[in-house]
């Protein structure tokens, strides 16, 4: 192919974006058909420095001091921004990622919108520890915290959810005066840059919001995390980069926020209403083709409805729609490269070495010759695993599941929780004291009962173990965000 018809996506530093180099191009490549869409630039060393002073300096010209009023009326202007331009940012993301535009709509760029209201309202409402504190004599210290921002935050988010997990950051980054550096997966690299947009269109300070492209190790990531101007980096993606990153801050002592990878289990009682739980389960598999950190990977089922669960479930996988992301009839896109089907691949490898029963799926589909570049997969299911295989320990972020039986409420605790990982759950029955006695026992940081991924943005969001440092949503955001200091007056 010659590229040099292609289009370029550009880095976006000091509230401008940046003419690109031509040697420094790498390909965005659209997922579902497997063809090259644009050149993305990727930065090096010197422009993500430019990046990182250009945000100091927007953080010293006044927005870390901007009035909380004005930081939050522009938010709310982002997001009526982001609903005007609304098919351009579905259309964005659909072409990167290959996702359905129904997703894109519905979940993608509405909670873009979301988020933006959302911060601004906790900002808005946020106020201030305070404690009296009594001296000796019936005298009294007044102690306060003054919350000022972080300063500047490297901002670092993959690919399957990329403008929602890019605002989830930026929103309450920006609520509370800091200036970001954002690092958008090499994958998924064009919303960010419509971001930067309307940043720019509603007002935002040139430098409070920089874009700079490129992959990890000996790239834009690793140049922004090793970076000395930055004062924290809030990272989502897999639990190996988040290790990494952690060693490369750790020199200069830096705060984290890790959202990282999951292996989350749902756990199914045999007094659940079947068909609600088995809509719920066929969402919380094979969403956005399996490729959210949320997604469950494997679903524990009492012995007695066990056939019921495996048989509603894989006709449900059945009915998924592959194809045309753009119709709006299509359910399910593809995995998100090549690369990454090679991955869920080989855990189906793995899975039939260990001796399962492929229920459903376990190949390749056919969707003709347009999609035949895509990386598309089968959604599969799977029984015969037990905790030992690894397709059962490890996170493999396709749409896939492991189905496994148990006998009592115990035993499925003690399955669930089995795990390096700790990010979330989902607990299906009818008994109201076994679904909030069982949630609470998940080790994870967001467990639901009978439902998945329904969402309050004020409330806390992370996990343990192998799933993340810090939490993120509502006040914890406000307090990752910003660093108090604590006045002390005797009165
Ligand atoms: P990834 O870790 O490969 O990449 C994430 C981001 O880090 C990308 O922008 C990448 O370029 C960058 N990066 C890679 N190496 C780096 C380095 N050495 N220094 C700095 N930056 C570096 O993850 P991915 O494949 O893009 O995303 C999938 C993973 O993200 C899954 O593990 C999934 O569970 C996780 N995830 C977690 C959450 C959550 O909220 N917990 C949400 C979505 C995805």
């Amino acid at each position: 192919m010659t590229t040099h018809s292609l289009r370029w996506i550009r880095n976006f530093v000091d509230g401008r974006f940046v003419d690109p180099d031509i040697t420094r191009g790498f390909d965005n490549v659209d997922p579902a058909t497997g063809r090259v869409d644009a050149l993305v630039h990727e930065a090096d060393r010197s422009l993500v420095d430019r990046a990182v002073r250009s945000a100091r300096r927007a953080l010293d010209g006044g927005w870390a001091q901007a009035p909380v009023r004005e930081r939050t009326a522009l938010l709310r202007r982002v997001a009526d921004r982001i609903e005007e331009r609304f098919e351009e940012f579905v259309a964005a993301e659909v072409a990167d990622t290959g996702k359905p535009v129904v997703q894109a709509r519905e979940l993608d760029v509405a909670r873009a919108v979301a988020n933006f209201r959302t911060f601004a309202d906790v900002a808005a409402a946020a106020g201030q520890e305070s404690f009296l504190t009594d001296l000796t004599g019936g005298r009294q210290a007044l102690n306060y915290a003054v919350r000022k921002p972080l300063g500047v935050v490297a901002v670092i988010v993959p690919w399957n959810l990329p403008l929602l997990l890019l605002t989830w950051k930026v929103a309450p980054a920006l609520a509370c005066g800091n200036a970001v550096v954002v690092k958008p997966s090499e994958e998924t690299p064009s919303t960010a840059g419509l971001l930067a947009e309307v940043l720019a269109e509603v007002g935002l300070p040139p430098g409070a919001y920089n874009v700079v492209h490129g992959f990890g190790a000996d790239s834009a990531g690793e140049f922004l995390t090793s970076h000395p101007g930055i004062d924290g980096v809030t990272f989502t993606g897999s639990s190996a980069t988040g290790s990494r990153v952690m060693t490369t801050v750790a020199p200069r002592v830096r705060p984290v926020s890790f959202e990282l990878g999951g292996k989350n289990a749902a756990i199914v009682f045999d007094d659940v209403d079947l068909d609600e739980a088995l809509t719920g389960l066929t969402r919380s598999v094979f969403t956005n083709t399996g490729q959210v950190c949320l997604c469950t990977e494997r679903v524990y089922v009492h012995r007695r409805i066990f056939q019921d669960v495996a048989a509603g479930l894989v006709d449900r996988a059945r009915a998924l729609r592959l194809g045309d992301p753009c119709d709006e009839h299509t359910t399910t896109g593809p995995l998100i490269s090549q690369a990454h089907r090679d991955k869920v691949r080989g855990y189906f490898a793995l899975a039939e070495q260990a001796g399962a029963t492929v229920l459903t799926g376990g190949g390749v589909p056919d969707l003709g010759a347009t999609l035949k570049g895509g990386s598309w997969i089968e959604p599969t299911l799977w029984t015969g695993l037990s905790g030992a295989d690894r397709p059962v320990r490890e996170e493999i972020f396709g749409p896939v599941a492991a189905l496994m039986p148990f006998d009592t409420e115990e035993e499925a605790i003690a399955l669930a929780n089995d795990t390096e990982y700790g990010l979330a759950s989902s607990v299906w029955t009818n008994d109201l004291r076994r679904g909030h006695r069982v949630a609470q026992r998940m080790k994870v940081g967001m467990s639901w009962v009978n439902a998945w991924f329904l969402r309050d943005l004020r409330s806390p969001f992370g996990g343990v173990g192998l799933s993340g440092i810090g939490r993120e949503g509502g006040e914890s955001s406000l307090h990752f965000y910003t660093q108090p200091t604590n006045v002390c007056v005797p009165l």
